[in-house]
Formats: structure tokens, sequence, C-alpha cells
């Protein structure tokens, strides 16, 4: 199935970074450390980049995370780092940006979310006024709406029209409906105040993801403003991968996003880049960008002679990590070349022969041989104790001849 064209929307330019128009799909991700902690969100921030965030957001809550923003951005560009930094505003967003100037002028683009501006008049007002200080700083807005904190008086007009209806929607329907209206109404007030078209993003976020994929679809019809996707609280390691990776790719399958995210709820002890993995395998995965070489494993099954093939696939995964910053620079295009690490006869050589490269194991009751193929032919055939450092040095060989 042919992926469909992406939307024609304005390309955003968020510092050196175009969102939409056309451009690759942008990655971003955010960091969970006080930003007020210049040396831990730094440091965090370069984490993220290193990892392949191309946009990272910085949660700006008070006065003293405000004042942390331009250290942080001056280090980081004093570092060679040029990804651009998008400050996250709730509830005080107005104030911060008014009080804090140098804060306003590092950031390369605000979030604000119109669900946390203020009640009542107070809503407009405040909404207008970070508006205001986005376009004397010529800066674009994430207008970003979230079903946990959509704005409750939109939501309680919809609801009590909705009642009076002679066939009433259900709840679902009208907070989707509430989101989508919040966010086209919010980019027309932004728009009103100055800020132009191709200065706006929207996001309409939610942990549901049928919910998701049909409110995104909606405001993909509705408006022609760049959309940044994510399923937002998507849960932890497998629940949260799954979900993001089926939501984003359904999404993206029908030419919406423009840039996305993966928001999985940290592991102790593994690193906040996990999310950039996975939003770079999303992606890779669909045949839309491409990041390094991608190997395709077999599962293993009865056939499957010991779990040296196990070690195999993980060693070289390992080998293609550890070696992709220099391959990146001395082999252009690497990123995909396509290897085979199979189990068995059955369809080690097939899988092998439509891989650049690939090895086939030597399944149960087979010879202890293992074919290498190398662009369709069969290469060589190793044996022995030592399968793993030979197809290694085969497949360096490999990238020297065909890539330098
Ligand atoms: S390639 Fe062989 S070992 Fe691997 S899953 Fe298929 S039949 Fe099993």
């Amino acid at each position: 199935m042919k992926i469909q064209s992406r939307r024609k929307t304005p390309p955003v330019g968020v510092g050196n970074v175009l969102l939409g128009g056309g451009h690759p799909v942008v990655i971003q991700s955010m960091t969970d450390t006080p930003t007020a902690d210049v040396e831990r969100t730094l440091k965090q921030v370069i984490e993220l980049i290193d990892a392949g965030s191309e946009m990272v957001r910085v949660t700006v809550n008070d006065d003293d995370a405000a004042r942390a923003v331009p250290e942080i951005v001056k280090a980081l560009r004093a570092q060679g780092y040029t990804a651009p930094v998008i400050g996250d505003f709730h509830f005080n967003g107005h104030t911060l940006l008014a009080k804090h100037p140098a804060c306003a002028r590092s950031l390369d683009k605000y979030r604000i979310n119109p669900g946390n501006v203020g009640r009542g008049e107070r809503h407009d007002e405040n909404f207008t006024q970070i508006i205001k200080i986005a376009v004397g700083h010529n800066k674009p807005v994430r207008i970003g709406v979230n079903w946990g904190s959509l704005d409750q008086e939109l939501l309680t007009a919809l609801m009590e029209e909705n009642a009076k209806r002679k066939n009433p929607e259900s709840a679902r329907g009208v907070t989707l409906e509430a989101m989508v209206q919040s966010a086209l109404s919010s980019a027309a007030l932004a728009r009103k105040c100055g800020l132009r078209e191709d200065q706006i993003v929207l996001s309409v976020k939610m942990s549901v993801v049928q919910d998701m994929v049909s409110v995104y679809s909606r405001l993909a019809k509705e408006c022609d403003y760049a959309l940044h996707l994510g399923l937002t609280e998507a849960g932890s390691d497998v629940q949260g991968i799954t979900s993001s990776a089926a939501a984003l790719a359904i999404l993206l399958q029908q030419g919406i996003g423009d840039t996305i995210r993966v928001s999985l709820t940290p592991r102790p002890n593994v690193s906040r880049a996990r999310e950039v993995e996975v939003c770079k395998a999303i992606l890779q995965s669909m045949g839309l960008r491409y990041f390094a070489p991608s190997v395709t494993s077999c599962p293993g099954c009865g056939r499957t002679a010991s779990d040296y093939f196990q070690y195999l696939a993980k060693d070289i995964n390992e080998h293609i990590q550890h070696n992709m910053p220099v391959w990146k620079k001395r082999y252009p295009g690497v990123e995909r070349l396509k290897i085979a690490v199979m189990g068995c006869v059955v369809n080690g050589p097939g899988e092998s022969r439509h891989a650049d490269i690939g090895i086939s194991l030597p399944g149960a009751s087979e010879q202890p041989i293992a074919p290498v193929y190398a662009d369709g032919k069969q290469l060589t055939i190793l044996k022995g104790d030592h399968i793993k450092e030979e197809f290694t040095a085969i497949l360096e060989d490999y990238l020297r001849k065909k890539f330098a």
C-alpha cells in the first residue's frame, strides 16, 4: 500500500528546521529534568540530540526555569549544537514570556495549551499576550490541545448544545469535537493577533489510539496547518511503544503528520533517549526516513540448531549502533543498507539474497555451514567457531567497497 503524499502545509521554520510543506517528518522529544537546573537539562538536551532528536522541548514553568533557558541555549550553541529548543508553557506562559524577554528570544518555538491559559475573559487575554510576544520575536507557536486539560468552558458549551439535540452525540464524540474546535479557534485567534499561517503548528493529543486517529484525520481535513503527532501518556515499554507506533503509522500512512514525538513513561535507569530511538524505528520501518542499516532476523523455531543466531543478530545490531557515528561520515547512504541474519535453510538463503548482505546459519540436522550472500549472490561459506568475527569482517569489507 502506497504512503499518501504529505499534506500541502505551509512549511514552518523552527530555528534551522523546516516542518511540513513536504519536508521529512521531524523527530522531537522532551526533557524531564527541572529546567532551572542548567547543567542537568543541558546534559539531557545533548543526550536527546545525540540520539537523533531534531528538536527538544523543555518545560518553562517558573521564573528560575525562564532564567535558565537562555543559559541552556547559549551553552548548547557554544558546543556546536544547532537543534531548535522549544519552551513548553502552561498557566503562566503570558507572565513568564513578558517578564523574561531573554527567554522569549532564545527559544525557537513556544508550545502553549489553550486549555491552560486561564478562564473566562482571562483566557483570550492571556492567549493573545503570548501570541503577541511570539509575533514580536518572530517565533512560531504550537497550539497543543490535550484532552487531559481540554478547555472546560468550550467543552461544557458543546455538551449543553449536544444535550439539546434530538439525536445527541456520545460524550466521547463531543470531547473529540471540542478538541478540534479548541485547536482551530485558537489558531484563528492567533492569526487575528498577527501570527502567520507558516508560524502555527497544531496538535490534539490523547491516550487512546482510535480517538487520536479520528481527531487528527478530522483536523487534517479542516486545516492546512502543520501537525505535530503524538499519543500522549502512551504508557511505558511495550504498551507505550506499540500504541504509539500503531497510532502514528496509521496517520503517517495517510500523509498526516509533520513532526512526531513518542511519549514513553521512562523505565528506571533507561535513557530518556529511548523515545527518540522509537521515533526513528517507526519512521524507518515505514520507509519514511532512514537512520541506520536494518537487520532482518528470523524469530527462530524448532528448526533452529542453537541460540547462536540470536547472539549473532544482537551482536550485529550492537556493531551497527557502535559504528554508526563513524559510518555515517565515511559511508554516505549506509543507513539504507539491509543485513539479514537467519536461522536455517528454509528462509535463510531467500532473505539473505533479498538483503544487501546476509548470512544463513545452519538449522538442526543441516550441515554445519553458513553461506554468506552479497547483492543476491553467494559470496562464501563460513564454518567453525569464528563465524561472528568472520561475518563482521566481511560486512566491513562490503561497506568499504560499496560505500567508500
Ligand atoms: S528461517 Fe528457519 S529457523 Fe528461522 S524461523 Fe524460519 S524456519 Fe525457523
